[in-house]
Parts: C-alpha cells; sequence; structure tokens
C-alpha cells in the first residue's frame, strides 16, 4: 500500500492589517498557532508531509505533491488527488488556479500530454469525464440533464459510473474546452455561482490507457505490461464548514448533512487507509457515493495525495483547526 501523502496550504490573508490576537505560524512542514507576544499556544501544533504558505504557488504545489501522482498515472497506476478545505480556503484555487498561475488539473492535463507524446515506444487512450455529487446524487458535468447517475460494478468494467459520458481526447486545448463546458452546465439555472460549487464535490478524472506499439508483429503478446490502463480522480471537494446549528433550515440543513457525512466518511475511509498492515479491517467505501466511486484509485497500490486549505484569518481559527485535524487523521 503506497502511503498517502498530505499536505496543507495557506492561502493569502484577505485581511492582513486587521490585528489579531491569534496567528498561524508556518515553519518547514510544521504550524502551529502563537499569540500576539509569540508564545506558542499548547497543544495546536501540526506536521505533515508539505506545508505551502501564503506565498506558495500552484506550480510549487504540483511539483512537490502532485507530478509524482501524474507520472504513476501515465504509468498504469491508479491515483487521487482531493482539496479539502473550508469555502473560501482556495479549493478551486489550487486545482484549477487562475490566468497566470494553472492550478493542479490543467498542469496535469499539459503534463500527461507532453509524457504521453513523448513516449514512442506506447500508443495511448485519453479519455475525460467530469461529473459532480451534489446530496449524494451523482450529476454528469459535461452533459446537461444527465443527472442522477447510478453506481453499477461489473466484472468487465469493475466499478462505475453507468451513462457517464466519457469523452475520448487527443490534446490539452480539447480537455480544456470540455472543463468549460462542464463548468457552463453546472451552472445552468443558478443564480450564485459560489453556493453551489462549494456545496458539491466534483471530480475531474482521465482514464488512460496504453499498450506497448507493435505487440503483435513482433509476437510479444505474453507481455504482461502490453496493455496498461489507470484511472486519474482530481477532486474538488464540497466546503468542510460546519452548519451553524441555528439559521440554517431546509436545502441548506439537507446540504450540509450529506456534506457532513461524505466528508465524515471520506475521513474514515483514509484514515483506515493509512493505518498500517493488516489491523486495518473493514474500509467503509459503500458508506458514501464520493468514497464508492473513487474505491478503485484510493488503497491498494494507487498513489494519493490530499491537500487541505487553509483561510490564515483569525475569524476562521476554528474551522481552520478542524481542516488541520482532518489532515491529521489522513497521514
Ligand atoms: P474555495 O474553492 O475553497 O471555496 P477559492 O479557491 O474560490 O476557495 O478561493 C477563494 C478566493 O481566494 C478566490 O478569490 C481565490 O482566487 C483566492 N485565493 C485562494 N487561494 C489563493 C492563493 N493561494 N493565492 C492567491 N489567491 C488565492
Ligand atoms: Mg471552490
Amino acid at each position: 500500500m503506497e502511503k498517502i501523502s498530505v499536505a496543507v496550504r495557506f492561502r493569502p490573508s484577505t485581511t492582513p492589517d486587521l490585528p489579531a490576537d491569534r496567528q498561524w505560524r508556518v515553519e518547514d512542514n510544521r504550524i502551529s498557532l502563537h499569540l500576539l507576544d509569540d508564545t506558542p499556544i499548547s497543544g495546536v501544533s501540526f506536521a505533515f508531509d508539505h506545508v505551502f504558505d501564503q506565498s506558495s504557488t500552484n506550480d510549487t504545489v504540483y511539483d512537490l505533491l502532485i507530478k509524482s501522482v501524474i507520472d504513476a498515472a501515465v504509468n498504469g497506476f491508479n491515483g487521487t488527488a482531493f482539496a479539502y478545505g473550508q469555502t473560501s480556503s482556495g479549493k478551486t484555487f489550487t486545482m484549477n488556479g487562475s490566468e497566470d498561475d494553472p492550478g493542479i488539473i490543467p498542469r496535469a492535463v499539459r503534463d500527461i500530454f507532453h509524457t504521453t507524446q513523448m513516449t514512442t515506444d506506447r500508443e495511448f487512450l485519453i479519455r475525460v469525464s467530469y461529473m459532480e455529487i451534489y446530496n449524494e446524487e451523482i450529476n454528469d458535468l459535461l452533459t446537461l440533464g444527465n443527472q442522477k447517475l447510478p453506481i453499477h460494478e461489473s466484472l468487465e468494467r469493475g466499478i462505475f459510473v453507468a451513462g457517464l459520458r466519457e469523452e475520448i481526447v487527443n490534446s490539452a486545448e480539447q480537455v480544456f474546452e470540455l472543463i468549460k463546458l462542464g463548468e457552463a452546465n453546472r451552472h445552468f439555472g443558478e443564480t450564485n455561482m459560489n453556493v453551489r460549487s462549494s456545496r458539491s464535490h466534483t471530480i475531474f478524472r482521465m482514464v488512460i490507457e496504453s499498450s506497448v506499439k507493435d505487440t503483435i508483429s513482433s509476437g510479444d503478446v505474453s507481455n504482461a505490461d502490453a496493455i496498461r490502463v489507470s484511472v486519474l480522480n482530481l477532486v474538488d471537494l464540497a466546503g468542510s464548514e460546519r452548519i451553524a446549528k441555528t439559521g440554517a433550515g431546509g436545502v441548506r440543513l439537507k446540504e450540509g448533512k450529506h456534506i457532513n457525512k461524505s466528508l465524515m466518511i471520506l475521513g474514515n475511509v483514509i484514515n483506515k487507509l493509512s493505518e498500517n498492515g493488516k489491523q486495518r479491517g473493514h474500509i467503509p467505501y459503500r458508506d458514501s457515493k464520493l468514497t464508492r466511486i473513487l474505491q478503485p484509485a484510493l488503497g491498494g497500490n494507487a498513489k494519493t495525495s490530499i491537500i487541505c486549505t487553509v483561510a490564515p484569518e483569525e475569524v476562521h481559527i476554528e474551522e481552520s483547526r478542524g481542516t488541520l485535524q482532518f489532515a491529521s487523521r489522513a497521514k
């Protein structure tokens, strides 16, 4: 079992000049909480594989945390990268990025096409799908109205989302067009785009299939490595904030319950996977749509990276502690 890589990333403060009684401090791969006079607050100290401070770029995050997952995927190993954190902490910035600093998804897409085009002894077939899980329902983002899709399992295909559009792609530009289409479909009929996107999980998926060139003519059909298929999932999770006990009713309350439950199950699955050896026991993949869909690319010899995003402002300290606790359980 591959070790799960866990990183934390702070986004820049939106109120850098506001006086604060408590402040997060990053030193190498450690995070601690300090009082104004610099005294560390005891019991609030964490260490991770990587900690990215406010000045970090998507470039660095990609190189240190994600590139190995992408390289493995091109070589036939399943992989998953998650962004976890409260709304406005920088998940989508990390996954999608900006014009000046593209995020994990566009970097991965370019990297995959670059690597596969440089590989002369194999032939590649790449397919893309893009879906969201909203209130425990799976919706296809590439086909408007293709909603509430079921999960099936067969000997031939393993676990799959039935009816999900899978588009064969030949270039990075073609993938970017599909992503744009997905974003447009997702926001169809939404008055507040940010609200919906912070309450659903989105899974961007690439299936990378490759075969040795000239297998048949060279008579080398016995080569176990002749055909490889891997699944890569890049996941922007729903906001991890706790819904307020008062004030939230109806739709918001229902959404909140689904989100809290599926993130808790994800935490349980990852926690089990990161435990050593045989004592691990039952892994509750089936308890949520998210973990069920990701099951083949979590655990086993799949590579998994988690980036937990944190809002540095003092008002968010309690939520941030929750995020850091989630990250700690994943190690
Ligand atoms: P989330 O997806 O977690 O709700 P966003 O990624 O939308 O959060 O980030 C909230 C805001 O902060 C956005 O305006 C985004 O551009 C900005 N932001 C987030 N992270 C960074 C970062 N590392 N550097 C610069 N701006 C960031
Ligand atoms: Mg977002």
